[in-house]
């Protein structure tokens, strides 16, 4: 099974990945932002390079984020897998079908998570995240359960993206709108783009999800 989860920084998706891996333990998430930090944490040259992408708030180029894929998806055939934040172009989209196709994979759903530009700029100010695991967090909505310790791991390291500012945002929206709108409206052209409403409360948006996978045979009643 192949789910992607589709929409702007600060759509919470990192989010709900969280949920649906508490359903299903089995299900491997790829995060192509988090693909990215490894290589930059890594200290190689690459990573310096992406690093100045990233802090631009712009995209790095589809042969690489399709390398890095393409890596991925061939040590992983056998799982079921959710990407997060990938495809991001309509090149990214096509060249991953291909991909897939050689595998003898498709993707099963693409989740859009809809959402105005400014509850996007309110979630993402305020997000922080668990050095440790990974796990999401924001001052306000959604704190640790016991202040300072991450609820997944017990970490007390926290951290903010450097890309998590306001300015930042601004460019990472407008290249949104621009190179990924594309890629959804082919998606939406093959019938598999599901839109969920990203402005609900967290646990409404897990239900939608969790309804959305049931009706289509992805998930099991009352998982
Ligand atoms: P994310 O953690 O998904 O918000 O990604 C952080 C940053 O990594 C993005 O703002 C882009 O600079 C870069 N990035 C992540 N995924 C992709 C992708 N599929 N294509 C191009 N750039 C990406």
């Amino acid at each position: 099974m192949i789910i992607v989860f589709f929409g702007p920084p600060g759509s919470g998706k990192g989010t709900q990945v969280q949920e649906l891996r508490k359903k299903s333990k089995d299900l491997f998430h790829v995060s192509t932002g988090e693909l990215l930090r490894q290589e930059i944490a890594s200290g190689s040259d690459l990573g310096h390079k992406i690093q100045s992408k990233i802090d631009a708030g712009k995209f790095i180029t589809d042969d690489l984020m399709m390398q890095f894929v393409a890596d991925v998806v061939r040590k992983n055939t056998k799982k079921d897998i959710i990407f997060d934040g990938f495809p991001r172009t309509l090149n990214q989209a096509i060249a991953f079908d291909a991909l897939l196709g050689v595998e003898n994979l498709k993707i099963d759903i693409v989740f859009d998570f809809d959402v105005d530009a400014q509850v996007l700029m309110e979630r993402i100010c305020g997000r922080f995240i668990c050095q440790k695991c990974g796990a999401v967090y924001h001052e306000k909505n959604r704190k640790p359960k016991i202040d300072g310790v991450c609820d997944q791991c017990g970490s007390s390291h926290f951290d903010k993206r450097s890309d998590d500012t306001a300015e930042v945002l601004k460019t990472r929206l407008n290249i949104y709108e621009e190179k990924t709108l594309p890629a959804k409206k082919y998606y939406e052209n093959k019938g598999i783009l599901k839109r969920v409403d990203a402005s609900l409360p967290s646990w409404e948006i897990t239900h939608q999800i969790s309804t959305a996978l049931t009706e289509v045979g992805l998930m099991k009643e009352g998982e």
